[in-house]
Protein backbone atom coordinates (compact mmCIF):
# COMPACT_ATOMS: atom_id res chain seq x y z
CA UNK A 1 0.00 0.00 0.00
CA UNK A 2 1.35 3.06 -0.61
CA UNK A 3 1.81 5.62 1.92
CA UNK A 4 0.74 9.64 0.84
CA UNK A 5 4.87 10.73 1.60
CA UNK A 6 3.08 13.96 4.09
CA UNK A 7 1.62 11.09 6.15
CA UNK A 8 5.10 9.42 6.63
CA UNK A 9 6.18 9.23 10.21
CA UNK A 10 9.59 10.21 10.04
CA UNK A 11 11.95 12.65 9.11
CA UNK A 12 15.29 11.98 6.58
CA UNK A 13 18.80 13.85 6.17
CA UNK A 14 21.44 13.04 4.15
CA UNK A 15 24.43 14.52 2.05
CA UNK A 16 22.97 15.78 -1.19
CA UNK A 17 26.22 16.49 -2.59
CA UNK A 18 29.19 14.10 -2.72
CA UNK A 19 31.11 13.42 0.41
CA UNK A 20 35.21 14.79 0.16
CA UNK A 21 36.05 18.28 0.45
CA UNK A 22 34.36 21.09 -1.68
CA UNK A 23 33.49 24.30 -1.88
CA UNK A 24 30.20 23.56 -0.54
CA UNK A 25 28.20 20.79 0.74
CA UNK A 26 23.93 20.60 0.98
CA UNK A 27 22.77 18.78 3.41
CA UNK A 28 19.09 18.13 2.70
CA UNK A 29 15.64 16.90 5.32
CA UNK A 30 12.45 16.24 4.61
CA UNK A 31 9.15 14.96 6.57
CA UNK A 32 7.07 16.50 9.46
CA UNK A 33 9.27 17.37 11.61
CA UNK A 34 11.37 19.60 9.58
CA UNK A 35 9.92 22.91 10.41
CA UNK A 36 10.59 22.74 14.22
CA UNK A 37 14.19 21.46 13.17
CA UNK A 38 14.33 24.95 11.50
CA UNK A 39 12.67 26.59 14.21
CA UNK A 40 15.20 25.25 16.70
CA UNK A 41 18.71 25.46 14.76
CA UNK A 42 17.71 28.85 13.10
CA UNK A 43 15.41 30.62 15.59
CA UNK A 44 12.86 31.51 12.94
CA UNK A 45 11.57 30.25 10.08
CA UNK A 46 12.46 32.12 6.57
CA UNK A 47 10.12 32.95 3.96
CA UNK A 48 9.28 30.19 1.42
CA UNK A 49 12.01 29.16 -0.89
CA UNK A 50 14.07 32.43 -0.35
CA UNK A 51 17.55 31.57 0.89
CA UNK A 52 18.85 33.04 4.53
CA UNK A 53 22.24 33.53 6.18
CA UNK A 54 22.32 32.78 9.62
CA UNK A 55 24.69 30.32 11.93
CA UNK A 56 23.76 26.70 12.68
CA UNK A 57 23.71 25.99 16.05
CA UNK A 58 23.99 22.40 17.39
CA UNK A 59 22.04 21.52 20.31
CA UNK A 60 24.35 22.76 22.89
CA UNK A 61 24.17 26.08 21.08
CA UNK A 62 27.44 25.59 19.75
CA UNK A 63 27.90 27.57 16.40
CA UNK A 64 29.07 24.52 13.81
CA UNK A 65 28.88 26.76 10.78
CA UNK A 66 27.63 29.81 8.77
CA UNK A 67 25.30 28.50 6.69
CA UNK A 68 22.22 29.53 4.27
CA UNK A 69 18.89 27.61 4.95
CA UNK A 70 16.31 27.51 2.39
CA UNK A 71 12.95 26.37 3.49
CA UNK A 72 10.78 24.73 0.74
CA UNK A 73 7.36 24.48 2.56
CA UNK A 74 4.90 21.71 1.70
CA UNK A 75 3.43 20.86 -1.00
CA UNK A 76 5.82 23.22 -2.93
CA UNK A 77 9.02 20.70 -2.26
CA UNK A 78 11.11 18.29 -4.06
CA UNK A 79 9.37 15.33 -2.41
CA UNK A 80 6.34 17.45 -1.82
CA UNK A 81 6.89 17.28 2.25
CA UNK A 82 8.30 20.30 4.23
CA UNK A 83 12.22 20.26 2.41
CA UNK A 84 15.17 22.17 4.29
CA UNK A 85 18.38 22.63 2.35
CA UNK A 86 21.55 23.52 4.34
CA UNK A 87 24.21 24.75 2.45
CA UNK A 88 27.25 24.86 4.58
CA UNK A 89 30.72 25.18 3.97
CA UNK A 90 32.37 21.86 1.94
CA UNK A 91 34.21 20.75 4.95
CA UNK A 92 32.89 16.50 5.48
CA UNK A 93 34.04 16.90 9.26
CA UNK A 94 31.19 20.16 9.31
CA UNK A 95 28.30 18.37 6.91
CA UNK A 96 29.08 15.15 9.52
CA UNK A 97 28.34 17.21 12.43
CA UNK A 98 25.40 18.81 11.24
CA UNK A 99 24.20 15.77 10.14
CA UNK A 100 25.19 14.12 13.68
CA UNK A 101 23.12 16.33 15.57
CA UNK A 102 20.11 16.46 12.79
CA UNK A 103 20.39 12.62 13.83
CA UNK A 104 20.48 13.48 17.65
CA UNK A 105 17.52 16.11 17.28
CA UNK A 106 15.77 12.95 16.12
CA UNK A 107 15.86 12.69 11.92
CA UNK A 108 16.85 9.62 11.05
CA UNK A 109 19.33 8.96 7.63
CA UNK A 110 17.77 8.82 4.36
CA UNK A 111 18.45 5.50 2.56
CA UNK A 112 19.47 5.54 -1.30
CA UNK A 113 16.77 7.71 -3.26
CA UNK A 114 14.93 8.07 -0.82
CA UNK A 115 13.97 11.42 -0.91
CA UNK A 116 12.92 10.87 -5.07
CA UNK A 117 10.56 7.68 -3.53
CA UNK A 118 8.76 10.11 -1.29
CA UNK A 119 8.51 12.56 -4.26
CA UNK A 120 7.26 9.88 -6.43
CA UNK A 121 5.01 9.06 -3.44
CA UNK A 122 3.66 12.21 -2.60
CA UNK A 123 2.31 11.92 -6.57
CA UNK A 124 4.99 14.56 -7.30
CA UNK A 125 6.53 12.78 -9.65
CA UNK A 126 5.21 9.11 -11.27
CA UNK A 127 7.93 6.51 -11.80
CA UNK A 128 9.18 6.78 -15.25
CA UNK A 129 10.16 10.60 -13.66
CA UNK A 130 11.77 8.86 -10.76
CA UNK A 131 14.12 7.39 -12.64
CA UNK A 132 14.54 9.65 -15.03
CA UNK A 133 16.25 11.86 -12.35
CA UNK A 134 18.59 9.21 -12.14
CA UNK A 135 19.40 9.34 -15.62
CA UNK A 136 19.68 13.21 -15.84
CA UNK A 137 22.49 12.49 -12.87
CA UNK A 138 23.86 10.34 -14.86
CA UNK A 139 23.71 11.98 -18.24
CA UNK A 140 26.84 11.69 -19.84
CA UNK A 141 26.52 13.09 -23.23
CA UNK A 142 24.08 16.13 -24.79
CA UNK A 143 21.60 13.71 -26.54
CA UNK A 144 21.42 11.15 -23.41
CA UNK A 145 20.63 14.46 -21.27
CA UNK A 146 17.82 15.66 -23.57
CA UNK A 147 15.82 12.50 -23.50
CA UNK A 148 16.26 12.07 -19.61
CA UNK A 149 15.42 15.62 -19.27
CA UNK A 150 12.23 14.63 -21.98
CA UNK A 151 11.34 11.66 -19.46
CA UNK A 152 11.23 13.99 -16.55
CA UNK A 153 9.10 16.20 -18.00
CA UNK A 154 6.79 14.08 -17.95
CA UNK A 155 7.15 12.90 -21.95
CA UNK A 156 6.79 8.68 -21.36
CA UNK A 157 4.23 9.07 -18.71
CA UNK A 158 2.09 11.61 -21.23
CA UNK A 159 2.22 8.74 -23.66
CA UNK A 160 1.07 6.16 -21.21
CA UNK A 161 -2.18 8.10 -19.71
CA UNK A 162 -3.00 8.64 -23.45
CA UNK A 163 -2.70 4.83 -24.07
CA UNK A 164 -4.34 4.00 -20.99
CA UNK A 165 -7.51 6.25 -21.24
CA UNK A 166 -8.09 4.73 -24.74
CA UNK A 167 -7.40 1.00 -23.35
CA UNK A 168 -9.76 2.45 -20.63
CA UNK A 169 -12.71 3.13 -22.83
CA UNK A 170 -12.14 -0.29 -24.47
CA UNK A 171 -12.17 -2.44 -21.44
CA UNK A 172 -15.52 -0.35 -20.60
CA UNK A 173 -17.27 -1.64 -24.17
CA UNK A 174 -15.94 -5.01 -23.13
CA UNK A 175 -17.16 -4.73 -19.80
CA UNK A 176 -20.94 -3.59 -20.72
CA UNK A 177 -21.01 -7.03 -23.36
CA UNK A 178 -20.32 -8.82 -19.81
CA UNK A 179 -22.70 -6.66 -17.68
CA UNK A 180 -25.09 -7.46 -20.66
CA UNK A 181 -24.21 -11.17 -22.31
CA UNK A 182 -27.47 -11.28 -23.62
CA UNK A 183 -26.63 -8.28 -26.19
CA UNK A 184 -23.57 -9.51 -27.64
CA UNK A 185 -20.98 -6.81 -29.27
CA UNK A 186 -22.56 -6.11 -32.21
CA UNK A 187 -20.45 -6.21 -35.28
CA UNK A 188 -19.82 -2.46 -35.75
CA UNK A 189 -18.76 -2.19 -32.13
CA UNK A 190 -16.35 -5.34 -32.43
CA UNK A 191 -14.89 -3.61 -35.88
CA UNK A 192 -14.21 -0.57 -34.09
CA UNK A 193 -12.76 -2.15 -31.16
CA UNK A 194 -10.29 -4.28 -33.26
CA UNK A 195 -9.22 -0.77 -34.68
CA UNK A 196 -8.30 0.49 -31.29
CA UNK A 197 -7.13 -2.63 -30.18
CA UNK A 198 -4.63 -2.23 -33.76
CA UNK A 199 -3.73 1.43 -32.55
CA UNK A 200 -3.04 0.75 -29.57
CA UNK A 201 -0.11 -2.38 -30.22
CA UNK A 202 1.51 -0.15 -32.81
CA UNK A 203 1.54 2.83 -30.44
CA UNK A 204 3.06 0.33 -27.96
CA UNK A 205 5.36 -0.91 -30.66
CA UNK A 206 6.88 2.78 -31.31
CA UNK A 207 7.91 3.09 -27.34
CA UNK A 208 9.17 -0.25 -27.75
CA UNK A 209 11.28 0.37 -30.47
CA UNK A 210 13.02 3.54 -28.67
CA UNK A 211 14.54 0.92 -25.98
CA UNK A 212 18.01 0.22 -28.08
CA UNK A 213 18.71 3.76 -28.61
CA UNK A 214 17.71 4.30 -24.81
CA UNK A 215 20.45 1.92 -23.92
CA UNK A 216 22.76 3.32 -26.02
CA UNK A 217 22.08 6.35 -24.32
CA UNK A 218 22.78 5.22 -21.02
CA UNK A 219 25.18 3.25 -21.54
CA UNK A 220 27.56 4.78 -24.26
CA UNK A 221 27.93 3.63 -28.29
CA UNK A 222 29.92 0.41 -28.47
CA UNK A 223 32.66 2.06 -31.16
CA UNK A 224 35.33 -0.43 -32.31
CA UNK A 225 37.87 0.83 -33.79
CA UNK A 226 39.08 -1.77 -36.58
CA UNK A 227 41.53 -2.31 -39.04
CA UNK A 228 45.01 -3.39 -40.27
CA UNK A 229 48.17 -2.97 -38.09
CA UNK A 230 50.04 0.67 -38.11
CA UNK A 231 46.89 2.07 -39.66
CA UNK A 232 46.59 4.19 -36.80
CA UNK A 233 43.89 3.10 -34.56
CA UNK A 234 45.35 3.58 -31.56
CA UNK A 235 46.48 7.55 -32.34
CA UNK A 236 42.56 8.00 -33.53
CA UNK A 237 41.77 6.71 -30.23
CA UNK A 238 44.11 9.46 -27.99
CA UNK A 239 42.88 11.84 -30.49
CA UNK A 240 39.55 11.33 -30.14
CA UNK A 241 39.82 11.49 -26.00
CA UNK A 242 42.09 13.96 -26.29
CA UNK A 243 45.37 12.34 -24.17
CA UNK A 244 47.26 9.53 -24.94
CA UNK A 245 45.52 6.34 -23.75
CA UNK A 246 46.82 3.88 -25.99
CA UNK A 247 50.46 3.08 -26.79
CA UNK A 248 51.01 4.32 -30.39
CA UNK A 249 54.21 2.70 -32.01
CA UNK A 250 55.95 2.28 -35.44
CA UNK A 251 55.91 -1.46 -34.86
CA UNK A 252 53.07 -3.60 -35.70
CA UNK A 253 50.86 -5.50 -33.35
CA UNK A 254 51.36 -3.68 -30.17
CA UNK A 255 47.90 -3.42 -28.87
CA UNK A 256 47.94 -6.71 -27.98
CA UNK A 257 44.36 -6.97 -26.17
CA UNK A 258 41.97 -4.12 -26.49
CA UNK A 259 41.04 -0.72 -24.50
CA UNK A 260 38.17 0.87 -23.74
CA UNK A 261 37.45 4.33 -23.01
CA UNK A 262 33.92 6.37 -22.90
CA UNK A 263 34.72 9.27 -24.56
CA UNK A 264 32.15 12.26 -25.40
CA UNK A 265 32.00 12.47 -29.54
CA UNK A 266 29.94 15.39 -30.27
CA UNK A 267 26.07 14.89 -28.82
CA UNK A 268 27.00 11.25 -28.14
CA UNK A 269 28.61 9.24 -25.61
CA UNK A 270 31.19 6.46 -26.80
CA UNK A 271 32.61 3.62 -25.42
CA UNK A 272 35.42 3.56 -28.00
CA UNK A 273 37.21 0.50 -28.14
CA UNK A 274 40.34 0.18 -29.26
CA UNK A 275 41.21 -3.29 -31.07
CA UNK A 276 44.38 -5.31 -32.37
CA UNK A 277 44.96 -5.23 -35.66
CA UNK A 278 43.52 -7.74 -37.82
CA UNK A 279 46.59 -8.84 -38.61
CA UNK A 280 45.88 -12.96 -40.64
CA UNK A 281 49.46 -13.59 -39.86
CA UNK A 282 49.76 -12.83 -36.12
CA UNK A 283 50.98 -15.39 -33.87
CA UNK A 284 50.95 -15.76 -30.44
CA UNK A 285 50.08 -13.29 -28.06
CA UNK A 286 49.11 -11.32 -31.15
CA UNK A 287 47.01 -14.12 -32.37
CA UNK A 288 45.28 -14.34 -28.97
CA UNK A 289 44.18 -10.16 -29.65
CA UNK A 290 43.12 -10.94 -33.13
CA UNK A 291 40.66 -13.06 -31.92
CA UNK A 292 39.54 -10.96 -29.26
CA UNK A 293 38.68 -8.12 -32.26
CA UNK A 294 36.62 -10.08 -34.08
CA UNK A 295 34.17 -11.00 -30.47
CA UNK A 296 34.73 -7.14 -30.36
CA UNK A 297 33.23 -6.39 -33.83
CA UNK A 298 30.57 -8.92 -33.23
CA UNK A 299 29.31 -7.23 -30.58
CA UNK A 300 29.63 -3.17 -31.73
CA UNK A 301 27.47 -0.94 -32.65
CA UNK A 302 29.57 1.06 -34.62
CA UNK A 303 32.27 0.42 -36.45
CA UNK A 304 35.62 3.05 -37.43
CA UNK A 305 37.50 1.05 -39.79
CA UNK A 306 40.87 3.25 -40.04
CA UNK A 307 42.91 2.44 -43.28
CA UNK A 308 45.72 3.67 -44.18
CA UNK A 309 45.31 6.17 -47.08
CA UNK A 310 48.73 6.21 -48.00
CA UNK A 311 48.50 2.47 -49.28
CA UNK A 312 45.72 0.62 -51.08
CA UNK A 313 43.57 -1.32 -48.28
CA UNK A 314 44.37 -4.33 -47.28
CA UNK A 315 41.67 -7.44 -48.05
CA UNK A 316 39.33 -7.71 -45.10
CA UNK A 317 38.69 -10.53 -43.05
CA UNK A 318 35.26 -11.77 -43.32
CA UNK A 319 34.69 -11.59 -39.46
CA UNK A 320 34.80 -7.14 -40.40
CA UNK A 321 33.61 -7.70 -43.86
CA UNK A 322 30.52 -8.84 -43.24
CA UNK A 323 29.73 -5.99 -40.35
CA UNK A 324 30.51 -3.17 -42.70
CA UNK A 325 27.22 -1.89 -43.38
CA UNK A 326 26.57 2.02 -44.28
CA UNK A 327 24.32 2.32 -41.40
CA UNK A 328 26.84 1.11 -38.22
CA UNK A 329 30.52 1.70 -40.26
CA UNK A 330 32.35 4.39 -41.51
CA UNK A 331 35.83 3.82 -43.23
CA UNK A 332 38.26 6.51 -41.41
CA UNK A 333 40.97 7.35 -44.29
CA UNK A 334 44.09 8.37 -41.62
CA UNK A 335 47.12 9.38 -42.38
CA UNK A 336 46.06 12.35 -44.63
CA UNK A 337 49.11 14.32 -43.60
CA UNK A 338 50.98 12.33 -45.66
CA UNK A 339 49.15 12.69 -48.90
CA UNK A 340 50.06 15.11 -51.82
CA UNK A 341 46.94 14.40 -53.65
CA UNK A 342 43.75 11.98 -53.19
CA UNK A 343 43.71 8.93 -50.85
CA UNK A 344 45.40 5.52 -52.44
CA UNK A 345 43.14 3.31 -50.61
CA UNK A 346 39.82 2.95 -51.42
CA UNK A 347 36.58 2.42 -48.97
CA UNK A 348 34.66 -0.30 -48.91
CA UNK A 349 31.32 -0.15 -51.26
CA UNK A 350 28.79 1.80 -49.81
CA UNK A 351 30.49 3.17 -46.69
CA UNK A 352 30.61 6.75 -45.73
CA UNK A 353 34.44 7.88 -45.45
CA UNK A 354 36.13 11.12 -43.72
CA UNK A 355 40.33 11.67 -44.44
CA UNK A 356 41.80 12.69 -41.47
CA UNK A 357 44.83 12.87 -39.52
CA UNK A 358 45.07 11.65 -36.30
CA UNK A 359 48.50 12.91 -36.12
CA UNK A 360 47.99 16.59 -36.51
CA UNK A 361 44.04 16.45 -35.85
CA UNK A 362 43.26 17.71 -39.41
CA UNK A 363 39.97 16.40 -40.60
CA UNK A 364 38.51 15.64 -36.95
CA UNK A 365 35.00 18.23 -37.43
CA UNK A 366 34.43 15.79 -40.01
CA UNK A 367 34.74 12.74 -38.51
CA UNK A 368 32.51 14.13 -35.19
CA UNK A 369 30.12 15.20 -38.00
CA UNK A 370 29.99 11.72 -39.44
CA UNK A 371 29.92 10.01 -36.03
CA UNK A 372 27.41 12.21 -34.91
CA UNK A 373 25.00 11.38 -38.22
CA UNK A 374 25.17 7.58 -37.61
CA UNK A 375 24.85 7.72 -34.11
CA UNK A 376 21.85 9.92 -34.23
CA UNK A 377 20.41 7.28 -37.24
CA UNK A 378 19.88 4.45 -33.75
CA UNK A 379 17.43 7.32 -32.79
CA UNK A 380 13.77 5.73 -34.37
CA UNK A 381 12.43 7.54 -36.94
CA UNK A 382 9.09 8.35 -35.38
CA UNK A 383 10.80 8.23 -31.70
CA UNK A 384 7.80 9.86 -30.01
CA UNK A 385 9.08 13.21 -28.80
CA UNK A 386 12.50 12.16 -27.71
CA UNK A 387 11.28 8.96 -25.54
CA UNK A 388 13.87 6.55 -24.77
CA UNK A 389 12.99 3.32 -22.73
CA UNK A 390 14.90 1.45 -20.28
CA UNK A 391 14.59 -1.58 -19.49
CA UNK A 392 12.31 -1.90 -16.99
CA UNK A 393 9.96 -0.19 -19.21
CA UNK A 394 10.76 -2.27 -22.24
CA UNK A 395 9.89 -5.62 -19.93
CA UNK A 396 6.11 -3.96 -19.02
CA UNK A 397 5.72 -2.51 -23.09
CA UNK A 398 6.08 -5.74 -24.15
CA UNK A 399 3.91 -7.20 -21.42
CA UNK A 400 1.55 -5.15 -22.43
CA UNK A 401 1.38 -5.81 -26.14
CA UNK A 402 1.00 -9.79 -25.46
CA UNK A 403 -2.05 -9.22 -23.62
CA UNK A 404 -3.04 -6.90 -26.80
CA UNK A 405 -2.46 -9.57 -28.90
CA UNK A 406 -4.20 -12.01 -26.89
CA UNK A 407 -7.33 -9.80 -26.70
CA UNK A 408 -6.91 -9.35 -31.04
CA UNK A 409 -7.27 -12.84 -31.15
CA UNK A 410 -9.92 -13.20 -28.85
CA UNK A 411 -11.81 -10.40 -30.84
CA UNK A 412 -11.39 -12.28 -33.41
CA UNK A 413 -12.18 -15.90 -32.51
CA UNK A 414 -15.69 -14.53 -31.09
CA UNK A 415 -14.31 -15.60 -27.47
CA UNK A 416 -16.09 -14.94 -24.52
CA UNK A 417 -16.11 -11.11 -23.28
CA UNK A 418 -14.69 -12.25 -20.15
CA UNK A 419 -11.70 -13.68 -21.32
CA UNK A 420 -11.20 -10.39 -23.72
CA UNK A 421 -11.51 -8.23 -20.66
CA UNK A 422 -8.81 -10.06 -18.98
CA UNK A 423 -6.65 -9.72 -21.21
CA UNK A 424 -6.66 -6.07 -21.50
CA UNK A 425 -6.48 -5.37 -18.02
CA UNK A 426 -3.50 -7.17 -17.95
CA UNK A 427 -1.95 -4.74 -20.66
CA UNK A 428 -3.90 -2.15 -18.24
CA UNK A 429 -1.86 -3.38 -14.93
CA UNK A 430 1.58 -3.54 -17.52
CA UNK A 431 0.87 0.06 -18.52
CA UNK A 432 0.25 0.94 -15.01
CA UNK A 433 3.85 -0.62 -13.65
CA UNK A 434 5.67 2.32 -15.86
CA UNK A 435 3.80 4.79 -14.58
CA UNK A 436 3.91 3.51 -10.71
CA UNK A 437 0.26 3.19 -10.17
CA UNK A 438 0.37 -0.30 -9.27
CA UNK A 439 1.29 -1.34 -5.84
CA UNK A 440 4.70 -3.07 -5.86
CA UNK A 441 6.90 -2.31 -2.78
CA UNK A 442 9.50 -4.93 -4.08
CA UNK A 443 9.91 -3.11 -7.46
CA UNK A 444 10.05 0.14 -5.61
CA UNK A 445 13.03 -1.30 -3.62
CA UNK A 446 14.47 -2.30 -6.64
CA UNK A 447 14.78 0.85 -8.21
CA UNK A 448 14.97 3.22 -5.67
CA UNK A 449 18.34 1.36 -4.03
CA UNK A 450 19.87 2.37 -7.43
CA UNK A 451 19.97 5.82 -6.67
CA UNK A 452 22.69 7.72 -4.43
CA UNK A 453 21.82 8.83 -0.87
CA UNK A 454 20.77 12.34 -0.49
CA UNK A 455 18.45 11.92 -4.29
P1 LIG B 1 47.66 1.04 -34.85
O1 LIG B 1 48.61 -0.08 -34.91
O2 LIG B 1 46.66 0.96 -35.95
O3 LIG B 1 47.05 1.28 -33.49
O4 LIG B 1 48.52 2.35 -35.22
P2 LIG B 1 49.21 3.41 -34.25
O5 LIG B 1 48.24 4.42 -33.79
O6 LIG B 1 50.04 2.70 -33.22
O7 LIG B 1 50.15 4.14 -35.31
C1 LIG B 1 51.09 3.42 -36.07
C2 LIG B 1 52.15 4.40 -36.60
O8 LIG B 1 51.54 5.32 -37.50
C3 LIG B 1 52.77 5.25 -35.51
O9 LIG B 1 54.15 5.43 -35.82
C4 LIG B 1 52.02 6.56 -35.59
O10 LIG B 1 52.77 7.66 -35.12
C5 LIG B 1 51.76 6.65 -37.07
N1 LIG B 1 50.53 7.43 -37.35
C6 LIG B 1 49.29 7.26 -36.85
N2 LIG B 1 48.44 8.16 -37.35
C7 LIG B 1 49.16 8.94 -38.21
C8 LIG B 1 48.85 10.07 -39.03
O11 LIG B 1 47.72 10.57 -39.12
N3 LIG B 1 49.87 10.57 -39.78
C9 LIG B 1 51.13 10.07 -39.72
N4 LIG B 1 52.06 10.65 -40.46
N5 LIG B 1 51.46 9.03 -38.95
C10 LIG B 1 50.49 8.47 -38.19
Amino acid sequence: MTIPARHLPDTIAALATPGGTSALAIVRITGCDTNRLLGEILGSTPPPRTARRGDYRDRDGAVVDDAIFTHFPEPHSYTGEDVLEISCHGSPFIAQRILDDLYARGCRPAEPGEFTRRAFLSGRLDLSQAEAVMDVIHARSERALAAAQAQLRGALGAHLRALTDRLLDAVAQVEAGIDFPEEDLPPEDRAGLARALATLRAETGRLLATRRYGELLRDGIRTVIAGEPNAGKSSLLNRLAGRPRAIVSAEPGTTRDYLEERIVVGPHCLRLIDTAGLNPAAVGLERLGVVQTAERIEEADLLLLVLDATRPAPPLPTALADRLTPGRALAVLNKADLLAGAPVTVAPAGLAQVTISALTGAGLEGLVAAITRLADGFRPADDPDGVAINARHAHALAQAQDCLAGAVKKLETGAPAELLASDLRGALSAFGEISGKIDNEQMLDRLFTQFCIGK
